[in-house]
């Protein structure tokens, strides 16, 4: 029998998810010595994940990254293999008859909760589903979001937080000529909040945004930042935070900055808070008013701060509220699943059941390590799955029929149209053409019909 991961029989290797860490993954296994074939599945027909559906419209310069994805899907022994699902179209038992290893790299797909009451009251929405509204993303696009209210809430603040504050904040003009959802643009035109409050259950210091996003805020075209110089006092294990973190710092001299701008200069404004947590989301059928508890931070280690309830509550008025506090992995049929932590529990990347090693399948990104980091972080990420990988080649179990054709048949025989990287070419290619007319880089396809008649299918 031919040696695994020679010319005449390479390594096969399906990976699960189309988004950075999948492409950090693929990267590596096709430049190997180990000569790989990678497959790389996803459920939509378009590849990218949250570049595509969760970067913010108007952060165009993040989304080229796709471009070195898309040189790393030219490689002759890279397929893609869109529109199809994992556990749904095919089981991951299945799956193994034609690959030798499996690699998730799905990301995180929902959301934490907060877990109180009248968490969901009509009013309450989750960032992702806002973030995935706006972007155009097939599983979102049936939503509504009122914006008829005057007050917003985001609690939270890390950069989702930031970007959803943001989109809300935005003129339509500063939106019109991005890549958003047309029909998100509509709605955004007839907004009539005024206010978003932007809370933090820790302290100024322990904000997780990047300057970068921060620093947005203050530049927008009528919506000024709003902050309580008094909530801006550091206590001296935050302030070590700030002297240790260069982001903390530079988040706490803007924060200072904004603390001091002129009240009312501009007809919006987006308020930041901090020490306080949601307790109890009030309201009749739809959400009426936030009840907060303020905190004090408990600890005596740097960036091991925790918030603890002082019981005095606040109380604000507001017509909306977007629960911006993390994204969560979730499970895949036959796929081990740390259901306290939402991700497929692993050492550096195999994963693991019982504590043992699963023998061929892997994990690289949000799904591996959590929903933390910016795109670059899936880089070493996936990497270091990938060398583990490769080190296991020589106690993988040869999968019983190494072919693609073969995948691609019993998909076909199951009514899947499967969408190759050429088909998505024609997708994108479409989009942009669409969005020519609106004076976009793209007008988005929202339903997977739609991208899928583009093929003819
Ligand atoms: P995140 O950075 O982890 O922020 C989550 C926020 O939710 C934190 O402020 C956290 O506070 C808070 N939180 C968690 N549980 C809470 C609770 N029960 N009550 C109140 N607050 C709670 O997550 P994210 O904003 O979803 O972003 C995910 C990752 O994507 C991050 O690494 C982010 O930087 C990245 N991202 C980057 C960009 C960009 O580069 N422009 C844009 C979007 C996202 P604690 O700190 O107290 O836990």
């Amino acid at each position: 029998m031919a040696i695994l991961g020679t010319a005449e029989r390479p390594l096969r290797v399906a990976i699960v998810g189309s988004g950075p860490s999948g492409f950090y993954a693929a990267d590596p296994l096709l430049k190997a010595e180990v000569v790989c074939q990678v497959d790389m599945y996803d459920r939509l027909p378009t590849p990218f994940g949250l570049v595509r559906g969760g970067v913010a419209p108007d952060h165009p310069k993040i989304r080229t990254v796709t471009r070195v994805y898309e040189k790393i899907a030219d490689h002759e022994r890279f397929s893609f293999l869109g529109n199809v699902m994992i556990g749904r179209d095919i089981s991951l038992e299945e799956l193994r008859r034609f690959y030798d290893a499996v690699l998730f790299a799905c990301g995180a797909e929902t959301d934490r909760r907060l877990g109180i009451p009248g968490e969901d009251l009509s009013g309450s929405h989750t960032a992702t589903s806002f973030v995935g509204w706006y972007n155009a993303h097939p599983d979102y696009r049936h939503l509504t979001f009122d914006l008829s209210h005057e007050v917003a809430v985001v609690i939270g603040v890390g950069n989702v937080a930031m970007d959803v504050a943001r989109v809300l904040s935005k003129t339509v003009d500063e939106l019109r000529h991005t890549d958003i959802a047309q029909h998100a643009l509509d709605v955004l035109a007839e907004s009539k909040i005024r206010e978003v409050h932007v809370i933090g259950r820790r302290g100024a210091a322990q904000a997780a945004f990047t300057p970068a996003e921060l620093k947005e805020m203050g530049e927008l075209e009528t919506c000024g930042p709003a902050v309580r110089a008094e909530e801006l006092v550091l206590d001296p294990v935050s302030e070590q935070e700030a002297q240790i973190d260069r982001n903390k710092l530079r988040n706490l001299e803007l924060l200072r900055e904004f603390a001091g701008r002129e009240a009312g200069a501009k007809p919006k404004r987006s308020v930041f808070r901090f020490l306080l947590s949601p307790i109890e989301i009030r309201g009749g059928v739809r959400v009426e008013s936030l009840i907060f508890e303020k905190n004090k931070l408990v600890g005596d280690t740097p960036f091991k701060l925790k918030a603890l309830g002082t019981t005095e509550t606040e109380e604000l008025a507001c017509g909306l509220i977007f629960r911006s506090i993390g994204y969560r992995g979730i499970p895949i049929p036959g796929v081990p699943f740390h259901d306290s932590w939402g991700l497929f529990p692993n050492v550096e990347g195999r994963i693991t059941e019982d504590g043992q090693v699963a023998p061929g399948l892997y994990a690289a990104g949000w799904i591996k390590r959590g929903p933390s980091g910016s795109i670059g972080t899936n880089k070493p990420d996936s990497l270091e799955t990938v060398k583990h990988l490769l080190d296991d080649v020589p106690h993988l179990t040869p999968c019983a029929e190494p072919s693609t054709e073969a995948v691609l048949r019993l998909l076909q025989e199951r009514g899947v149209q499967v969408v190759s990287i050429e088909g998505w070419r024609r997708i994108d290619a479409a989009e942009a053409e669409r969005g020519k007319a609106y004076q976009k880089p793209r007008e988005r396809f929202t339903r997977i019909e739609e991208m899928l008649e583009v093929l003819g299918g």
